[in-house]
């Protein structure tokens, strides 16, 4: 089997943020060596029979938390497995990233940097707990681009608790001075476990939410950025190969700490726990997917592309008709102006892209689903 796709997590922080659920740790210095080693052996594990990929995604966490020396640890380990023309990209925080860090990334074939920057306000940056103010998100683009790098995406979250539609505005609107290939752009969800969540905060009003989002499309899009997913928007040319194969719902290799594998008939999790990942009894639990899952899995992903699916595709990897199978929940939600069918795809419409949710409770409810 064909794996296009390698995710690496790495999940030292220097501080952890007030929404943040994802796989972390605070940064000690005693634990990268062991880390990298069971990154190691996860990799081999796999005995993969090619083991080059098209797209390496070094996520996390914070990757450049690591020290210089560890970076190139990490770089050298990596570097064999990427094939030639392939996209690397390392998830970057601006507080963390300097010239040296640029430099080195650079030099080891890094192709794509994604930057953590959230807000253009320092207000707003502390209230979410962010280590770094927006000059450091400059100063870091700035490194970034001396080094050499061109694809550069900027995170953006919105839909704070009293935040205003046009301080949502600003906010863009100062990313977007900073000139990236992409943008992406998420609302704030209060998870559990966090510490917005012991805070009781609450989430945005959806009215709100939705006036901040098409907002964010409106200026994106103004600004020669393609909405090509829900939450990305891209030059052309600079989509997330990376991302596309989620989203494509295309198999991948996921290794580190509660990082996921989608290997068609094999997907996985591994524990959220260090010492368990450290011990490799990581793997938290493995599934051989049945149709429901597949079929939940290969909407929830394509359905999130403005492309959608094609007819074809669905055909290939199904082997039966979507249209026949959906028809009642396809009529249903195309009357509702939910879903377009055309040209041979199925896409979510603009309205539909943002109530995804009713789209995909429709179909998960549809009698194949059952079967
Ligand atoms: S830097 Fe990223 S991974 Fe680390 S705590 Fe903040 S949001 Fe979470």
């Amino acid at each position: 089997m064909k794996i296009p796709s390698l995710y690496v997590h790495i999940p030292f922080c220097s501080s952890i943020c007030y929404y943040c659920d994802f796989p972390k740790v605070i940064y000690q210095k005693k634990w990268v060596s062991s880390y990298f080693d069971a990154l190691k052996k996860e990799l081999a594990s796999f005995s993969l029979e090619s083991p080059l990929f098209e797209t390496i995604y070094v996520g996390g966490g914070t990757p450049s938390s690591l020290s210089l020396d560890e970076l190139e640890e990490l770089l050298s380990f990596l570097k064999p497995f990427l094939l030639k023309g392939g996209e690397w990209s390392i998830e970057c925080n601006p507080e963390s990233f300097d010239k040296k860090k640029a430099g080195l990334m650079f030099s080891y074939g890094v192709n794509r940097l994604s930057f953590g920057v959230q807000s253009a306000n320092d207000s707003v940056l502390k209230k979410l707990g962010r280590r770094h103010c927006y000059l450091d998100a400059v100063n870091a683009v700035k490194s970034a681009k001396e080094a050499g790098f061109t694809n550069i995406s900027l995170d953006l979250i919105y839909g704070l608790p009293l935040e205003s539609e046009k301080e949502v505005e600003n906010d863009l609107l100062a990313l977007l001075q900073l000139n990236p290939a992409q943008i992406s752009a998420y609302s704030l969800i209060i998870e559990e476990g966090t510490r917005f969540a012991y805070q009781k905060m609450k989430e945005a009003d959806q009215d709100l939410l939705a006036k901040q989002y098409e907002r964010i499309c409106v200026l994106c899009e103004q600004n020669g950025y393609n909405r090509y997913e829900i939450s990305s928007f891209a030059r052309k040319g600079y989509e997330c190969r990376h991302n596309l194969t989620y989203w494509h719902d295309e198999s991948y290799l996921g290794i580190g700490l509660g990082a996921a594998g989608n290997l068609e008939e094999r997907r996985y999790v591994n524990s959220r726990s260090l010492s368990e990942y450290l011990r490799q009894e990581g793997r938290k639990w493995e599934t051989m997917p049945t149709l429901k899952d597949k079929l939940e899995c290969y909407f929830l992903t394509n359905l999130r592309l403005s492309d959608g699916f094609s007819l074809e595709d669905f055909l290939r990897r199904f082997s039966f008709s979507f249209l026949d199978y959906f028809k009642e929940e396809t009529d249903k939600l195309r009357q509702n102006g939910l879903l377009m069918v055309e040209k041979g795809r199925v896409h979510a419409s603009s309205k539909g892209l943002y109530l995804l949710d009713t789209i995909l409770m429709t179909l998960f409810c549809a009698k194949v689903m059952e079967e």
